[in-house]
């Protein structure tokens, strides 16, 4: 449904003139004000009540679509999550989370306390349908009634917010996770209310890590402790999934300690680069190219990003602090990304340090000179890359910790030594 036929609906129902509902719609609309509450400011200050004006429909999850308008669904509560959010503002307290039935899963946010928890089975009645990235959601506000059936609804789903680290993903609500702090640091933010003491850092279990930030300082998260963490919600930073501990989530300290994983899970480019982006990843293939960018390069004292012929995208002519880094592009046939190695493993792999990459410049006259011999160690060859994969419009980025050879990969081992024994490829 557009704003006009919104309005529309809206003007018949109050009797009132369309033109001015619906400028009254696009001024609240305008402020991401959800659809269904811009209706019912329209409704209140025609004089409206606050209930919903057409007979809720009653229909399957899997029916639902952001077409709909008001909705009335019998579901199996999945996870309840709770957070605080500036809304025109004012700090309002929401819910969110899933919602089940045997023929779907819908996520929803609910305005108020409406005192369900994961497992109850209830009829929603009259929940705003919004869209959010091209799926409907239930908005649960001041018109929707829930009440509490006694008969429990099957669904195929798991009920709770457990999860392992792996399994979360941006957006998700309400988790639970029983985790090992890997390392954790106090910094102060420039928050919404000024200056504002947080935690971030690395959380880990046995399927992998992830970074998160606590942002009601929690005294049991300390390095190296386990800690069961209640009511968190995941968001994305840097194409990856974060963990975020608020003032409503819960954190116990576990006598048993979680163990952390050592090895990164393992994955094909192509997959890594659809899942949008992994903390702590590792893949393998074949450097096909060194780009521009790479040997000895320059960075800006000030903001320490690499720059050319002196200057700073930020901050203009700059006196230029030399540095070692390697961009690789890797492809396993999958896929591409471009692997980023820092100084370290850059003298690694040049077989030299600064000092050595700015003799061999000055000597051939030619800074080029040391991403030529990077180059020639590099291409061709098989490497498997760790660390942190960020997508965005411009492609695949791996942040490398470890940066090692690895023997061909057996299918194009095959095809070689077939080649070698004349037998077609
Ligand atoms: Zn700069």
């Amino acid at each position: 449904m557009d704003v006009d036929n919104h309005a529309e609906e809206l003007a018949s129902a109050l009797g009132v003139d369309k033109e001015e509902v619906k400028e009254d719609l696009e001024n609240l609309l305008q402020y991401s004000v959800p659809i269904d509450e811009a209706k019912q400011s329209v409704r209140r200050k025609h004089g409206g009540g606050g209930g919903g004006d057409a007979t809720p429909e009653s229909l399957d999850l899997a029916d639902l679509t952001t077409e709909h308008d008001n909705v009335t669904v019998t579901v199996r509560v999945l996870t309840k999550g709770t957070r605080s959010i500036r809304y025109q503002g004012e700090d309002i307290t929401i819910r969110e989370g899933e919602f089940a039935d045997e023929t779907g899963t819908v996520s929803y946010t609910a305005w108020q306390e409406f005192g369900f928890e994961p497992g109850d089975t209830v009829t929603v009645g009259n929940a705003g349908v919004r869209e959010w990235e091209g799926h409907p959601e239930l908005n649960l506000g001041d018109s929707t009634s829930v009440a509490l059936e006694s008969e429990e609804l099957e669904v195929p789903n798991e009920i709770g917010g457990e999860r392992e680290l792996i399994e979360l993903e941006p957006g998700d609500r309400g988790r639970t996770v029983e985790v090992s702090v890997v390392e954790v640091e106090e910094r102060t933010i420039d928050g919404r209310d000024g200056e504002t003491e947080i935690l971030s850092g690395v959380i880990g279990d046995e399927t992998g890590r992830l970074p998160f930030t606590d942002w009601d300082p929690h005294p049991e998260i300390e390095t190296g402790e386990s800690v069961r963490l209640e009511d968190v919600y995941v968001r994305e930073y840097r194409g990856a999934p974060s963990v975020n501990v608020s003032a409503f989530s819960t954190v116990e300290s576990l006598d048993e300690p979680v163990t952390v994983t050592d090895t990164a899970p393992s994955m094909s480019i192509g997959e890594a680069v659809t899942a949008g982006g992994l903390f702590d990843v590792e893949l393998s293939g074949n450097v096909i190219e060194v780009r521009d960018g790479s040997g000895l390069i320059q960075r800006c004292p000030e903001c320490n990003r690499a720059i050319q012929n002196g200057e700073c995208r930020s901050h203009g002519d700059v006196e230029g602090v030399d540095d070692l880094r390697t961009k690789a592009i890797l492809d396993d046939g999958t896929g591409t990304c471009t692997v980023i190695l820092g100084r370290e493993l850059t003298e690694g792999i040049y077989g030299g340090d600064l000092d050595d990459a700015r003799e061999a410049a000055r000597e051939a006259m030619d800074r080029e000179v040391v991403a030529e011999e990077i180059a020639a160690a590099l291409v061709g060859d098989a490497y498997s890359a760790r660390g942190s994969l960020s997508v965005d419009e411009y492609g695949a980025n791996l942040n490398a910790d470890a940066f090692e050879p690895v023997d061909e990969d057996p299918e194009t081992a095959a095809r070689d030594l077939l080649a070698e024994l004349g037998v077609g490829a």
